[in-house]
C-alpha cells in the first residue's frame, strides 16, 4: 500500500512540476496566447443575421450612391469596420475612398488588417454595398433592399473582417472593400483599381448573391472563372475533410466572370474571383423589390461565409499564392 503512494505521488509531483513548465512556457510565448485568441475567433449566425436585415432595411432605401439611405449604410458598415480595430488604408485619412462619379460623391469603404509578415501582400475581401436604390413612382413596396444582391456579400465581408481581426493570424495584409456603384457598370471597383499597384494584390476573393441554397447542392458554393487561374484549386484543397464544397460556375453562359468587382482586378492580372451560391437563372427575387432578407437562408450564409474562411485559410498565411490571371479579351 505504501509503496503505491509513493509511486502515486512521485506522479503527481512530476505532473505537477511538468505543468509548472508548460504555465511558464506559455506565459514566455506570445504565440500561445495568439493561439488561444485563435480558438476563440467564430462566424456567428446571429452575428450574420443581425447584419443582414441592417443593411437590407427600408432605412437604407435600396442603397443609391448619392442618396440619404447610402449614406446610413456606408455609416453601419464604417462602424463595424472601427469596433473591429480595422486599420485605414495607405494615405486614406478615413475608411471612405471618395470619388466623383457623374456629379455624385461616393465612396468605396476599405479596412485592412495588416499582416505580420507579408504586409505588403494583400489579399482582398469584397463585396458591394450599393444596389438600384427606389422606385420612382407606383404602389406597393418601392424599395429594392437587395438583400441578396449584395447586402449578403457585405455580411460575408463584414464577418471575415472580425473573425480574422480574433483570428490574429495574418502574415499577408487583408484588405476588407466594399464597393460603391457595382450596379451602374462596376464603377467603384473600376476607381479603386486605377488607384493601386496590382503586383501587391495576391488574391482577390468577392462574395455576390450568397444567401440562397444552390442547384450544386446544400453546403456548397460556385466560383466564376474557376479555369482562369488556380485559386480555386487551391480552396478545393483547404476545404477537403470538411463536408462543404466549391463547384465551378455553372452559368459560364450569363458570362458572371466579367459582371461583378472581381473583374475589375481580374483585367489587372490578380486572381480575383466570385464566390456566389444562387441559381441566377430562376431566382424570382433577383433585382426584384422583393429582394428582402426574409427570402434569405441564414444558415446557407453562415456555412458559406465559414467556408470562404476555410478555403481561403493558405492564402491568408502565405503559404498559398494563386496563378496570376491573363485575360486576351
Ligand atoms: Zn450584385
Amino acid at each position: 500500500m505504501k509503496k503505491t503512494t509513493l509511486i502515486f505521488s512521485t506522479l503527481l509531483l512530476t505532473l505537477l512540476s511538468c505543468k509548472q513548465i508548460a504555465q511558464t512556457k506559455s506565459e514566455e510565448k506570445p504565440a500561445n496566447i495568439e493561439n488561444e485568441n485563435s480558438l476563440k475567433a467564430k462566424i456567428e449566425s446571429v452575428i450574420v443575421k443581425k447584419h443582414l436585415y441592417a443593411l437590407s432595411s427600408d432605412e437604407m432605401q435600396g442603397r443609391k450612391p448619392g442618396t440619404e439611405g447610402m449614406e446610413k449604410a456606408t455609416k453601419y458598415i464604417e462602424n463595424e469596420y472601427k469596433r473591429i480595430g480595422l486599420k485605414t488604408f495607405k494615405d486614406l485619412n478615413s475608411y471612405r475612398q471618395n470619388f466623383i462619379h457623374d456629379n455624385i460623391e461616393m465612396s468605396n469603404i476599405i479596412g485592412m488588417l495588416e499582416g505580420s509578415s507579408k504586409k505588403d501582400e494583400f489579399v482582398i475581401v469584397s463585396a458591394h454595398h450599393d444596389h438600384l436604390g427606389m422606385k420612382k413612382d407606383g404602389e406597393g413596396d418601392l424599395i429594392f433592399n437587395g438583400a441578396n444582391d449584395d447586402a449578403s456579400g457585405v455580411v460575408g465581408v463584414l464577418s471575415l473582417a472580425e473573425y480574422y481581426a480574433q483570428k490574429g493570424n495574418n502574415e499577408r495584409s487583408i484588405l476588407f472593400v466594399c464597393f460603391t456603384a457595382e450596379e451602374i457598370g462596376l464603377v467603384g471597383s473600376n476607381y479603386f483599381g486605377k488607384n493601386i499597384d496590382p503586383e501587391q494584390f495576391v488574391a482577390g476573393i468577392n462574395l455576390e448573391l450568397i444567401g440562397k441554397q444552390p442547384k450544386t447542392g446544400p453546403k456548397t458554393a460556385w466560383l466564376t472563372g474557376f479555369n482562369r487561374s488556380d485559386f480555386g484549386k487551391i480552396i478545393q484543397k483547404n476545404l477537403k475533410g470538411t463536408d462543404y464544397q466549391l463547384f465551378p460556375d455553372p452559368y459560364t453562359k450569363f458570362n458572371l466572370f466579367f459582371r461583378s468587382d472581381n473583374a475589375s482586378l481580374a483585367k489587372l492580372g490578380v486572381p480575383s474571383h466570385t464566390f456566389s451560391t444562387t441559381s441566377i437563372d430562376t431566382d424570382e427575387h433577383y433585382h426584384k423589390v422583393s429582394d428582402e432578407a426574409e427570402t434569405l437562408n441564414i444558415q446557407v450564409l453562415t456555412e458559406t461565409v465559414k467556408a470562404v474562411a476555410k478555403g481561403t485559410e493558405s492564402i491568408i498565411k502565405g503559404t498559398d499564392t494563386p496563378t496570376r490571371i491573363k485575360l486576351t479579351e
